[in-house]
């Protein structure tokens, strides 16, 4: 069984969908656990890409990469 725990957290990235920055990520905490939007639950990327931005900010680099994350996801 796997406890329904989750938690939300702020990201300096907006939601490339709705534009929240609230997004929604298992309590847990494992690398490689998803981060996911917390109003219209759009994927974004796993916790520990989340974690560097949480940590550095947004850089160009980490932007470019979440883009292409959501990017490969839409197909
Ligand atoms: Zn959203």
């Amino acid at each position: 069984m796997m406890p329904d725990i989750s938690e939300d957290i702020r990201l300096p990235v907006a939601c490339p969908s709705c534009g929240s920055h609230l997004y929604r990520v298992s309590k847990v905490h494992n690398p490689d656990d998803k981060v996911f939007c917390a109003s219209c639950k759009r994927f974004l990327c796993l916790y520990h890409e989340a974690e560097t931005l949480l940590e550095q900010g947004p850089s160009d680099e980490l932007e470019a990469m979440i883009e292409e994350v959501v990017n490969r996801r839409h197909h």
